[in-house]
């Protein structure tokens, strides 16, 4: 914690439930589910599996090591991230010298992004290759590779290697990123136990990433749950954004669950395709098909107080309208899921096909046509470059030009050579994930953080100028020649204020190309033929693509949430969601929100970091509940208020809170109503588990 006096000091995770200590990997040995294809569960109804928590699901093929010749071996150690594969070699060899201090990794994030090989100079690169080599061609014929369970002092010099010491502060939180013990937050108890004969059912919402996870955890503890997903598949925003081109920007090994790794993804970046059936498939082996009402979007829900519990109004595909009664209710909904088009003028007279990056309109050809995209966000960073090929002329119209990342591996699939390791050298793919994870706990954090005795016209530090300088320089570099596209790429506001946007090149390959025209002027409304601007000028257009964002802020729209003597969610937010951890309201007891206000991540760590948290949390909360004889649980608004003064308080001392440019992250008041503020490791223990003197429990 930097200032501010937190809500609610958590105390350590109860660890004294806990049974195991013993600092035990799972080393995967399930089946990974075949039956999946895009977007579609084809496993059997009705199969039920049993709890999971004692298993993975993403198999390893140690075999393949024994069977690799000198030369290819070679040439995977030198496709490996090189520190991961030193730790993976030490925790299976024993063979301590291999974390030689020398070979230490310096994981902060500079001005230009992750240092190779963790800053290491080229000649102790190739001596740390060598002794990794050695190392691998001694061990992997043993026939016990794949069960060799390390030692926990092995782990620590490990762990010791890898951040310098610093995990100590972060201590649970990096056991539960490494999954160790293997799915360390699964619940350790179950409903029958604990209050035998007593029915609790819970509804979740949505089936994207977060409700998975909810589902699967409520599942764990022998929790009945429905989940209501208004698509019709699971996948959340990976099921939404079907635009071409539409890939993680985040790597990809942290972003996925800390207890289901999968060594398998395509790329340090992979394509929406191969996230969603990650996602899709969990949600088969979780079991969570089985509690799925798919095409049915939840309308209302209604808390009632004599008997304490929520009815919940939902309308499915067919527009069948029905009520059900549950005891608590998680709205795992997200942020970014409500298309966001501008009311432009005259937008309905337009001829041609317009559509949302969101609603990504597969049955248009592009070929031959005169396109226009409106927007330089994310979605447009991947869309435009997707789409050139195709089109006759494509129109990009910026408002705020973003700050690009350099990313030159971007697109780039992961190699045979390294697929070999993550796939056949037991903790290695851990190692892998755990190094990504370990590298953005701080990610960008001190880099947009305001220091308020700091004055620049568009910097909030001298570390923020540093890292502005740096992309700069990238911007000049990607631009060469173009002084016309330098001077309309450098953004006029600190980086950190708007999501930064990684760069290998697509994006200015896409602005040079003679296809394209970059349009900077305000657009002034929309004509049957194409898009007026500022001075009148009009670009004739056959296709219009909305690459407008989200209506990020309007948390939980259109659904209406009625709680404790009739308080209406919406009118009493008045357009101003706030949430206490992101998680609850005051008078909506047993209502909880995954991804809610104020719990998005933009420079540092992974949203599913934060979402086993939440629920990990919710969990908690429940527990508290069921184990106290209480029916529900209402966080105070005096809690609630404090939370939000601290949330105010420090997302002003970020990039995003004090610079006055358009973003997402900010609602129509210019409250920073989307975004965590402070470090990863303050929400981990903040959320360990509930406060009760910030709550009232309900009997
Ligand atoms: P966005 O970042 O909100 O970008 C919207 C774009 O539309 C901005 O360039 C904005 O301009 C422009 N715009 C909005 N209203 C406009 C108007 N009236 N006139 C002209 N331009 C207008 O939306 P997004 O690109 O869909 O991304 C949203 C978030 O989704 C991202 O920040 C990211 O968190 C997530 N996302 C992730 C991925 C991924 O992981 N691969 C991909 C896509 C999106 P201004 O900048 O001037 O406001």
């Amino acid at each position: 914690m930097r200032s501010g006096s937190l809500p609610s000091q958590s105390g350590q995770r109860d660890r004294s439930r806990d049974p195991a200590n013993s600092l035990v990997y799972s080393i995967p040995t399930a089946n990974f589910g075949r039956s999946i294809r895009a977007g579609v569960v084809t496993g059997k109804q009705g199969e039920r599996e049993a709890p999971v928590g004692d298993r993975a699901f993403f198999p390893l093929e140690s075999g393949l090591l024994a069977e690799a010749t000198g030369p290819v071996l070679r040439e995977a150690v030198a496709a490996a991230e090189i520190h991961p594969l030193l730790c993976a070699l030490a925790l299976l060899s024993g063979d301590e010298s291999l974390l030689d201090p020398r070979f230490r990794p310096d994981t902060r994030l500079g001005p230009s992004g992750p240092k190779p090989c963790g800053g290491l100079p080229p000649g102790l690169v190739d001596e740390a290759r060598q002794r990794a080599l050695t190392c691998l061609e001694s061990l992997r014929r043993r026939p016990d590779l794949g069960t060799r369970v390390p030692s926990p002092h092995l782990l620590e010099r490990a762990l010791d290697f890898t951040t310098g010491g610093a995990h100590h502060a972060a201590r649970r939180m990096v056991m539960r990123e490494l999954d160790v013990p293997h799915d360390g937050d699964a619940p350790r108890w179950r409903l029958g136990s604990l209050a035998p004969g007593r029915g609790f059912r819970v509804a979740v919402i949505g089936a994207g990433m977060s409700g998975i996870l909810m589902a699967h955890r409520l599942r764990q503890a022998g929790i009945a749950c429905v989940v209501f997903e208004k698509n019709p598949a699971v996948g959340g925003t990976w099921h939404d954004n079907a635009y071409p081109g539409c890939r993680l920007d985040t790597p990809n090994f942290a972003y996925s669950y800390s207890f289901a790794q999968n060594p398998r993804w395509p790329s340090e970046f992979s394509s929406r395709q191969a996230i969603l059936e990650y996602f899709t498939t969990l949600a088969r082996r979780f079991g969570v098909i089985e509690d799925l009402r798919l095409g049915t979007e939840v309308l209302r829900l209604e808390y009632r107080e004599r008997e304490p519990g929520w009815t919940l109004h939902a309308r499915d595909a067919a527009g069948r309208e029905s009520a059900h009664e549950f005891d608590a209710v998680v709205s795992a909904v997200g942020q970014l899921n409500r298309p966001s088009i501008p009311a432009f003028p005259g937008a309905a007279s337009f001829a041609g096909p317009s559509w949302h990056t969101a609603r990504w309109r597969h049955d248009v050809s592009l070929a031959g046509k005169r396109v226009g995209v409106i927007g330089t966000g994310a979605s447009a960073y991947q869309v435009v470059p997707a789409i050139l090929g195709e089109v006759r002329e494509l129109v990009v119209f910026q408002r705020n030009p973003p700050w690009m990342l350099p990313t030159p591996r971007y697109y780039e699939p992961i190699s045979a050579a390294h697929r070999l390791l993550l796939v056949g050298l037991p903790h290695y793919a851990n190692w892998h994930r755990f190094y990504q994870v370990w590298a953005s706990v701080k990610g960008r954090w001190d880099l947009v953080r305001v220091d308020p005795q700091y004055r620049h016209p568009v910097s909030v530090s001298a570390a923020n100028e540093e890292l502005r300088q740096a992309l700069v320089r990238h911007i000049e570099a990607s631009y060469a020649g173009r002084p016309d596209l330098v001077a309309s790429q450098v953004p006029d506001y600190p980086p950190g204020a708007k999501r930064m946007l990684r760069d290998n090149g697509a994006w200015p390959a896409a602005l040079k190309d003679p296809k394209v025209r970059l349009e900077t002027r305000a657009i002034q409304g929309i004509t049957p033929s194409g898009i007026r601007v500022a001075d009148g000028a009009v670009h004739e257009l056959d296709a219009l693509v909305y690459a407008t964002g989200f209506h990020a802020a309007d948390f939980l729209v259109p659904m209406q949430v009625q709680g404790v003597g009739g308080r209406r969610l919406h009118d009493w937010w008045d357009g101003d969601a706030r949430a206490y951890l992101g998680l609850c309201m005051p008078g909506f007891p047993n209502f909880f929100c995954m991804y809610g206000p104020n719990s998005n991540l933009s420079v540092h760590g992974s949203l599913i970091l934060f979402a086993e948290s939440q629920a990990h949390w919710i969990m908690e909360a429940l527990h508290a509940v069921l184990s106290r004889g209480a029916r529900a649980i209402d966080v105070t608004e005096e809690a609630f208020a404090r939370f939000n003064v601290l949330m105010d308080e420090q997302n002003a001392l970020m990039a995003w809170g004090a610079s006055g440019v358009s973003s997402w992250y900010k609602n129509a008041r210019g409250r920073v109503s989307q975004n965590w503020p402070l470090s990863l490791e303050d929400y981990f223990s903040m959320t360990e588990r509930p406060q009760l003197a910030d709550f009232r429990l309900l009997g």
